[in-house]
C-alpha cells in the first residue's frame, strides 16, 4: 500500500484562518492514523499578496496545537524546499516541459488586449474566458509564427505561459468525501500557469509539488474544489495519473446560524476569535485577540475543530489527540457544511479545564495574581481553584472570579438588599459575629453548624439569612459554595465584612 504523505499547504498571506487550522488538523490526524508522514509547505508564489511574519505565524500555530510536522521548512526532509518560492528552478523545468508536449503556450496580450476580448465576447453573449473558444484570436504562440514568439521572447517582451485545455474531455474527481464529479473540459479556461514576473501559479505549483513530495492525500477546503478538475488535467498531461493523490475536500465552515460562510466580521461582532493566536495585522496594526490568549486550551480547540465536520459515528464527544488519532477517517467526514457553534467550543473549554489537576488550575491563578501584585499561599490558591472548578470557562475566569477572596466589597447590590436585608437576616447576622471562634480558621463544615446554631436560636429559617450573609460578604448573589466562601475568607475576614455591611446596609422593614 501506498505509504501516507500528506501535506499542510497554506500561503502566507495573513493568519491562519480557523478553517484553515481544521484543514491542518484532519491532515495531522490521517498522517499519524497511518503511521505517515504530515509535511508543511509554504505556498508563497504570489508575491503580491505576500505578508511579513505569517509563517512564523503559521507555524507557532501549529506549534502551538501540537500539530508537529515531519517535514517542512525548518524540519527539511528529502523533498525540500518546503518553501515554494525557493524551488523556481523546478517549476521552470516542468512549465518548459509541457510547452515542449504542446500542453501549455506563450501568451503575450496586454492587459488592454484581454480586456477587449473579455468586452467583444460578452457583447455576443458569450464565455468570456480564455481558452478553446478564444485563443485562436489572441496573441500566443499558437497564433502567432515561431520566428515570431522567439523575436518577442528576446525582446523580453511580458508574456504568461497558459495551460491548453483540450475540449470535450471528461474530467472525472474522484473525492472522498463528495464522491464522483464530472466536468466537461471545455468549460475550463486556459489558466496561467507562469507568471509574467516568472513566478508559478498556485496550481503548477501545487501539482508539480504534490508530485514530488509523493502526496498521497490532497485534504483541504472546499474552496479548492473548482480547481481539482484543472489539476487533474495537469495530472494528465504530466504523464502522472497514476501517482495522483486521493482528493478530500472538506466542508465549509459555516456562520453560527448556518447561513453562510464563517467569516471574521462575524467572529467579530459575535465576540470571538477567529485566529488561533493574537495576529496584529501588518497594514492596519489592527489587534485580532486569538484562541490561545482568549483563553482556550489546545486540546479543548482541537477536540472542538475535530467535530467540525467529522464524526465518530458515536455519542463519544470528548477525545483526547490520541483518541482522536485511532478514531479518525476520512470516511465520517460529512459533505454538509459545518456550524461553527463558539458556545461548544466553551463546552470543551470547560471540560478540559475541569479535568486539570488542582495544582494546575493554581498555577493559572498565581499567574493572574502575581502580575496584579496580590500575594496569595498555594494552599490558599489550591482551595479557591477547587472552589471554582465547576463554575469557570477559562483560566482568567479563576481571577476573575476568586477577586472577591482578596477584595472585601466597597458596595453591595441593591437590588438584592431591598429584598433579602431583612431585620431577621440582620439580627442573624449580628449575633453571628461574636458566635464565630477566635480561631484563624474555620472549615466550611464548622461555618455551617454555626449558622444553623445561631438561627435555630433566634428563630429565622436559614434560607432568609444565606442570601444576606451572601450579599455580605461577596455584595452581590452569585459565587461559589458560601460555606467554602468562609472557609476560604477565614474567621477575621469573614467578621470584618459582616460588620461593615451591618454599618452600610439599612434594613429593608
Ligand atoms: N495554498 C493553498 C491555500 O492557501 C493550498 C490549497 C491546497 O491545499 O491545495 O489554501
Amino acid at each position: 500500500m501506498r505509504e501516507t504523505r500528506v501535506r499542510f499547504a497554506p500561503s502566507p498571506t495573513g493568519a491562519l484562518h480557523i478553517g484553515g487550522v481544521r484543514t491542518a488538523l484532519y491532515n495531522y490526524l490521517l498522517a499519524r492514523k497511518n503511521g505517515g508522514k504530515m509535511l508543511l509547505r509554504i505556498e508563497d508564489t504570489d508575491q503580491s499578496r505576500f505578508v511579513e511574519g505569517a509563517e512564523e505565524y503559521i507555524k507557532k500555530s501549529l506549534n502551538w496545537l501540537g500539530i508537529d510536522l515531519d517535514e517542512g521548512p525548518d524540519q527539511g526532509g528529502e523533498f525540500g524546499p518546503y518553501r515554494q518560492s525557493d524551488r523556481k528552478d523546478i517549476y521552470e523545468r516542468y512549465i518548459k516541459q509541457l510547452i515542449e508536449t504542446g500542453n501549455a503556450y506563450y501568451a503575450f496580450d496586454t492587459p488592454e488586449q484581454l480586456e477587449d476580448m473579455r468586452e467583444r465576447i460578452k457583447n455576443e453573449g458569450g464565455n468570456a474566458q480564455y481558452g478553446c473558444e478564444t485563443r485562436a484570436q489572441m496573441h500566443n504562440s499558437l497564433t502567432l509564427s515561431t520566428a515570431e514568439v522567439s523575436r518577442r521572447l528576446g525582446a523580453r517582451e511580458p508574456y504568461v505561459v497558459r495551460v491548453k485545455i483540450e475540449p470535450n474531455q471528461q474530467v472525472v474527481l474522484h473525492d472522498l468525501i463528495r464522491g464522483e464529479v464530472t466536468v466537461n473540459s471545455t468549460s475550463l479556461d486556459d489558466k496561467v500557469l507562469m507568471k509574467s514576473d516568472g513566478m508559478p501559479t498556485y496550481h503548477l505549483a501545487n501539482v508539480v509539488d504534490d508530485y514530488l513530495m509523493k502526496i498521497s492525500h490532497v485534504i483541504r477546503g472546499e474552496e479548492w474544489l473548482p480547481s481539482a478538475p484543472l489539476h487533474i488535467l495537469l495530472y494528465r498531461y504530466f504523464g502522472w495519473e497514476k501517482e495522483a493523490p486521493q482528493f478530500a475536500h472538506l466542508p465549509l465552515l459555516l456562520k453560527p446560524n448556518g447561513n453562510g460562510k464563517l467569516s471574521k466580521r462575524d467572529a467579530d461582532q459575535m465576540g470571538f476569535p477567529i485566529f488561533p493566536l493574537n495576529w496584529t495585522d501588518p497594514t492596519s496594526k489592527e489587534l485580532a485577540i486569538g484562541f490561545k490568549e482568549s483563553g482556550y486550551l489546545p486540546d479543548a480547540l482541537l477536540n472542538f475543530l475535530a467535530f467540525l465536520g467529522w464524526n465518530p459515528g458515536s455519542d463519544q464527544e470528548i477525545f483526547s489527540i490520541s483518541e482522536l488519532t485511532q478514531a479518525f477517517s476520512l470516511e465520517r467526514i460529512g459533505k454538509a457544511g459545518a456550524k461553527f457553534d463558539i458556545e461548544k467550543a466553551k463546552w470543551y473549554n470547560q471540560h478540559y479545564l475541569r479535568s486539570k489537576s488542582n495544582e494546575e488550575l493554581a498555577a493559572f491563578l498565581h499567574t493572574d495574581l502575581s502580575n496584579a501584585k496580590i500575594d496569595c499561599s498555594k494552599d490558599k490558591e489550591i482551595q479557591i481553584v477547587n472552589a471554582l472548578k465547576e463554575r469557570v470557562t477559562f483560566p482568567k475566569d479563576f481571577y476573575e472570579m476568586g477577586l472577591v477572596f482578596f477584595e472585601a466589597p466597597k458596595s453591595f447590590d441593591e437590588k438584592i438588599a431591598s429584598k433579602k436585608w431583612t431585620s431577621e437576616a440582620v439580627q442573624v447576622l449580628s449575633a453571628l459575629i461574636s458566635a464565630f471562634p477566635a480561631t484563624k480558621e474555620i472549615s466550611a463544615e464548622t461555618a455551617h453548624t454555626i449558622i444553623q446554631e445561631v438561627s435555630a436560636k433566634q428563630g429565622v429559617g436559614q434560607g432568609k439569612v444565606m442570601p444576606a450573609l451572601r450579599l455580605a460578604l461577596t455584595g452581590g448573589a452569585s459565587g461559589p459554595d458560601l460555606m467554602t466562601t468562609i472557609e476560604i475568607l477565614g474567621v477575621k475576614e469573614t467578621q470584618k465584612r459582616l460588620s461593615f455591611a451591618l454599618t452600610e446596609i439599612r434594613p429593608n422593614d
